[in-house]
């Protein structure tokens, strides 16, 4: 296993699928335009064996698939079935949730435990104008067949200032009444939000999320994994939820995250541009790959901060 002197070490894989994606959040984009070409992203069975030789070299045992958004390639079939074989300890997946009823089935077929499923609003007109795409019943009805699969599901929701602030106890509730776990993601400063004015007018700081559900609801912080992105809070008898709080509570500390973007470049950080191509090393037996994919992981190790500073890459290039 690769270290640093922080005793970090890559142990969680994201891998983005596509660049591409049915919406274009507000948030995440500036329009809708495609990132990269169809042409320059791998097919899913050499971001199989990217997987794979990864386990190896890096000591993975953890792979999310993302994006994008993961459903809206035709790869996406063939890469779930096959990663699901791979000697992992867990697979989840990230999703806006629009594509989930046409692929409940391949879902069902793949034996997948859990999911993250992206939900700004609860709001129909809202959500037209965030998510820019999709449309908020089909998201529901998608959220509505994975808890019929038996799925463990966590919503992750963005809070913003001018958007969608009423709607952090109301998504709370929602989540209570169904047994999912909802996840508050502070807003980054990433893509056109580094150094915009709109980014300080927006954020929502862990402390004014809980200043707000605590107007309802009593809770206390409980435990997460040591490597969790984040910090959980339990209400008694009724449930937890959790707040990705990047600049409140940064994580990189106990960071293990290693993302691999479908143009087959490994990110060390979510906070440094710097990447890593390993698409050709993909082509070569294991014998020759491994040990080149150790000198790049140790290179990718080095790129992880100490605090989340900005990061002009869009999120969703690099797989959220
Ligand atoms: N398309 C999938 C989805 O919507 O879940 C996966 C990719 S998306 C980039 C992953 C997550 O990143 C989403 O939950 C999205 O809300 C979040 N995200 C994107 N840009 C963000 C930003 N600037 N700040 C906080 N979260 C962001």
């Amino acid at each position: 296993m690769i270290v640093d002197r922080l005793g970090r070490s890559f142990r969680n894989l994201r891998v983005s699928l596509t660049a591409a994606c049915n919406y274009a959040c507000t948030y995440c984009v500036p329009d809708g335009k495609r990132l990269l070409k169809a042409r320059d992203e791998l097919p899913a069975d050499e971001l199989l064996k990217a997987v794979d030789y990864l386990i190896d070299a890096a000591g993975i045992d953890k792979v999310r698939i993302t994006g994008g958004e993961p459903l809206v390639t035709p790869k996406f079939d063939e890469f779930l079935l096959g990663v699901m074989q791979l000697p992992l300890d867990d697979v989840s997946l990230t999703t806006n949730g629009q594509l989930l009823l046409k692929k409940k089935d391949v879902i069902a077929e793949s034996g997948l435990r859990r999911m993250n499923i992206s939900l700004d609003t609860l709001n129909p007109m809202r959500f037209k104008s965030i998510a820019r795409g999709g449309d908020l019943e089909t998201v529901l009805a998608g959220i509505d067949a994975m808890l019929e699969l038996g799925l463990k599901i966590k919503i992750n929701m963005v809070p913003m200032r001018s958007q969608n602030a009423a709607e952090v106890v109301p998504l709370l509730e929602y989540c209570l009444e169904r047994g999912i776990e909802l996840r508050y993601i502070e807003l980054m400063r990433m893509g056109h939000l580094l150094g915009s004015q709109g980014f300080a007018a927006d954020f929502m700081s862990m402390e004014a999320l809980l200043d707000l559900i605590g107007e309802r609801y009593e809770f206390e912080r409980t435990d997460a994994p040591y490597d969790s992105t984040a910090v959980r809070f339990e209400i008694p008898e009724q449930g937890t939820f959790g707040i990705i709080a990047n600049e409140s509570e940064p994580f990189c500390k106990a960071c293990t995250r290693l993302r691999l973007s479908s143009d087959g470049n490994l990110y060390g950080c979510l906070s440094s541009a710097n990447k890593h191509y390993i698409g050709d090393l993909i082509d070569q037996p294991r014998y020759a790959a491994l040990p080149k994919l150790q000198k790049i992981l140790h290179n990718a190790l080095d790129d992880k901060k100490l605090a989340f500073q900005g990061e002009v890459t869009v999120m969703k290039l690099i797989g959220g």
